[in-house]
């Protein structure tokens, strides 16, 4: 979560310091930093848009694939949940899956992607430098205390680790009251307040530091820092209304 706030230049107020920071936290999990903030900062001037938004996507029903309809049903729900949580965020860096169709091949690893600008590019080849610095440091370990060590120590954590991000990212953009917009309709606050706050209980959104239950000020004003964004979304509640989304359905059953 802090590591986010980095990208958002929201965790500290000095650049260098939240882009340093943003690298370390990101490589240790074998995320590439630059590559995840340009995308990520296009989710959010192009949340809840069709042809723009970069996460979790909605298909068109012309585009939706064959095997589709096999999987709509409690066993392929839960192959289909599974798949998501276990090798979701990978799948996504590598090969954009479940992001903006771009047309051609999109990766975060990719210098080269269309996903990124011309002055970004460079960017790019440091966030893969840090992540293969991880994997080397990985493998370096793996070698002196053996691989079921590693396992236990980075390997299930790393699992966990991506599932909640995924349950969080998927949750907060897929609650069947949110529209997606195509261009005919689409605009940024529209598209910013089709996101929805979740109440996991005081345990989850203090261990999630509240990115939870306060999502929608984020997707509002997204340099709020974590430590404030409670007391913010406080603040709003009475001026968006009946445009403020929650739900507090637990988080299993939401899944
Ligand atoms: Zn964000």
């Amino acid at each position: 979560m802090i590591a986010h706030e980095c990208g958002h230049h929201g965790f500290s107020k000095y650049k260098w310091f939240n882009d340093t920071l943003g690298l370390v936290l990101h490589s240790a999990l074998l995320i590439p930093y630059f590559s995840w903030k340009y995308s990520h900062r296009r989710h959010h001037s192009n949340t809840g848009s069709l042809e723009h938004d970069e996460l979790f996507v909605p298909k068109l029903k012309s585009k939706v694939p064959w095997f589709s309809k096999y999987l709509n049903n409690p066993p392929g729900r839960v192959l289909r949940l599974a798949t998501t949580l276990i090798i979701g965020l990978p799948l996504y860096y590598i090969f954009n899956v479940s992001g903006r169709d771009y047309q051609r091949f999109a990766s975060h690893f990719d210098p080269n992607s269309p996903i990124y600008s011309d002055q970004e590019r460079l960017q790019i080849y440091i966030s893969d430098v840090g992540v293969f610095a991880t994997i080397y440091l990985l493998y370096k370990l793996a070698l002196a205390q053996g691989f079921a060590w590693l396992m236990c120590v980075y390997g299930m954590p790393y699992l966990v680790h991506n599932a909640l991000v995924v349950t969080i990212v998927y949750l907060h953009h897929t609650h069947p009251d949110l529209p997606h917009y195509d261009s005919s309709e689409w605009d940024w606050l529209r598209g910013a307040l089709s996101t929805v706050d979740r109440d996991y209980g005081f345990f989850l959104n203090t261990l999630f530091h509240n990115i939870t239950d306060a999502r929608v000020v984020h997707h509002l004003i997204s340099t709020i820092p974590h430590y404030h964004a409670v007391e913010a979304t406080k603040a709003i509640k009475p001026i968006l209304g009946d445009y403020y989304q929650s739900d507090d359905t637990p988080l299993h059953k939401a899944l």
